[in-house]
C-alpha cells in the first residue's frame, strides 16, 4: 500500500472494482486517477487499493518530453488548451512556452502545459494560501 501523500505522477497498480489493473496518477488533478486503456478519470477514493508504482514509459518521459500526453482527458475537456499547445503555446497565458527553469519546471508542463510564468504564478498562489 502506498500513502498517497508520497505519490508522484506516474504509473501505479491499482485495485479497482475487485480487480487490479495500472492506472496513471496526476495529483495536479482533480480527478487524479486515468486507468490505462480506458478513457474514464477517477478521484482519489475510487480505488480501493493503490500498489506498488509501475516504472513505466519513464524514461521516454525524462529524455524527450516536449509536450503534456494530448490523449489525456482533461485536454478533452479543454480543447483550447490542446490547441494552444499544439502550437507550442502556454494553456493558460498562450503565449510562446519558451525555456523551462529546472526539471521540475520542465515536468510541470508536461501536466498542465504552463509556461514558466504561469507556473512561478500559481504556485506562489497555492503557497500564500496554504500558510495564513
Ligand atoms: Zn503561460
Amino acid at each position: 500500500m502506498t500513502n498517497p501523500e508520497d505519490m508522484g505522477p506516474g504509473y501505479y497498480w491499482v485495485k479497482f472494482c475487485g480487480e487490479w489493473t495500472v492506472g496513471e496518477y496526476d495529483p495536479g488533478s482533480h480527478y487524479p486517477w486515468t486507468l490505462v486503456g480506458s478513457d474514464e478519470i477517477y478521484m482519489e477514493w475510487d480505488m480501493e487499493e493503490i500498489g506498488e508504482r509501475v516504472e513505466r514509459r519513464e524514461r521516454e518521459e525524462r529524455e524527450g518530453m516536449k509536450k503534456p500526453d494530448l490523449n489525456k482527458p482533461a485536454f478533452a475537456l479543454f480543447p483550447e488548451m490542446k490547441q494552444k499547445i499544439e502550437q507550442g503555446l502556454c494553456s493558460w497565458c498562450g503565449k510562446p512556452v519558451g525555456e523551462f527553469r529546472d526539471e521540475l519546471s520542465q515536468h510541470e508542463y508536461g501536466i498542465s502545459g504552463f509556461c514558466q510564468q504561469c507556473q512561478d504564478e500559481t504556485f506562489e498562489e497555492v503557497k500564500d494560501e496554504g500558510e495564513g
